[in-house]
C-alpha cells in the first residue's frame, strides 16, 4: 500500500488547485450565471475527477475515485457485437483485445515530441497526444542527463496503418501468432496516441525482449512512472493483458496514476477492474 508521506504529498497537490477553483466559484457573482461557470470550472480533462470529489466534500481517496470512474466496467458499451470504450479521449482509456476504440477514432491533439527517434523522415509514428508527448520529452531529457541513450521507435498508429501491420503479420506468422504480437485494427493502444515503443542503440533500436535486460531497459522501467508512463505489458501477464512481455512499450496514464499503478504491481486491466478497486 501507499506510504503516509506519499499520501500527504498527493493530497497537498490535489488540494492546491481545488482551493483555487473554490475561490473562483465564491467570487463568481456576476449575472452571467454561476452555474455555467461552475460547470466550466469543474470540467477538467479526464483524470481530474479527483478534484471534483474533494469539492463535493467527500473524503474518498482521489486516486481510488478516479479508478472507479474510469473502471473497465464503467467505460464500455456494446455496439454491433463489439465492446467499444466510452472514454477514448481519457488518459486512462483502456484499449485491448476485448475493448476497441470507436470507429474512425483519431486523437485531436497529436504533436511530435522533441526527442531522438530511431529513424529519419516524416512519419505518423512520430506523433503522440500533446500531454503524453510533453511527458516523453521530460523522460528522455532525464535519461540523457544520466547518460542513458533512448530512442523513440513508434508512437501513434492510425487505424489504416494498423490494418496493414496486422495483415502482414497474419501473412508471415499466421492468424494466432499475429494476434499475440499485434492487434486487429481499432484495438491497438497505439491508436490512442498515448503509447510509444522505446528502444536503445545498445540493442540496435530493436523491439526485443532482451531490451528489458539492458541498462536502458531497466532504467526505463524504473523511471517511466515518475513521468506518467508504465510498462504496459509486463512479464508473465499475457493472460491478463493479452500480450507477451513488451519491455519497450510504454503507456502514458498520467502522473497521478502511474507511480501508484507501478507500486501496485497490478496490470492496467487489474488496476481498473472493479474487483480490485475498493472504495
Ligand atoms: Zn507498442
Amino acid at each position: 500500500m501507499k506510504s503516509q508521506t506519499w499520501e500527504k504529498r498527493h493530497w497537498l497537490r490535489v488540494l492546491g488547485p481545488v482551493l483555487i477553483v473554490s475561490g473562483m466559484l465564491v467570487g463568481c457573482d456576476s449575472d452571467t450565471g454561476s452555474a455555467q461557470q461552475e460547470g466550466q470550472a469543474l470540467q477538467g480533462p479526464a483524470g481530474q475527477g479527483d478534484q471534483l470529489e474533494v469539492v463535493e466534500g467527500q473524503a474518498t481517496d482521489p486516486v481510488m475515485a478516479m479508478r472507479s470512474e474510469n473502471s473497465l466496467q464503467a467505460t464500455i458499451q456494446e455496439q454491433d457485437g463489439r465492446s467499444v470504450v466510452t472514454n477514448p479521449e481519457a488518459v486512462t482509456v483502456i484499449v485491448n483485445k476485448q475493448r476497441s476504440l470507436p470507429d474512425g477514432y483519431e486523437p485531436k491533439d497529436l504533436v511530435e515530441p522533441n526527442v531522438k527517434f530511431s529513424f529519419d523522415g516524416a512519419n505518423e509514428k512520430r506523433f503522440m497526444r500533446k500531454e503524453a508527448a510533453e511527458a516523453l520529452e521530460k523522460l528522455f531529457a532525464r535519461a540523457e542527463s544520466e547518460d542513458i541513450e533512448l530512442r523513440a521507435v513508434s508512437g501513434y498508429r492510425s487505424y489504416a496503418r494498423q490494418k496493414v501491420i496486422f495483415a502482414n503479420n497474419v501473412r508471415t506468422k499466421g492468424e494466432k501468432e499475429a494476434s499475440r504480437v499485434s492487434s486487429v485494427p481499432g484495438n491497438s493502444e497505439h491508436q490512442t496516441g498515448l503509447s510509444i515503443d522505446v528502444s536503445s542503440p545498445s540493442v540496435d533500436n530493436t523491439l526485443e525482449q532482451s531490451f528489458g535486460e539492458t541498462t536502458e531497459g531497466k532504467w526505463l522501467a524504473e523511471h517511466a512512472p515518475e513521468y506518467g508512463f508504465v510498462i504496459r505489458y509486463p512479464e508473465g501477464a499475457e493472460d491478463k493483458t493479452g500480450y507477451i512481455y513488451e519491455p519497450w512499450h510504454i503507456r502514458y496514464v498520467g502522473t497521478d496514476v502511474a507511480p501508484d499503478l507501478a507500486n501496485s504491481k497490478l496490470t492496467v486491466e487489474e488496476y481498473f477492474d472493479n474487483a480490485f478497486i475498493k472504495l
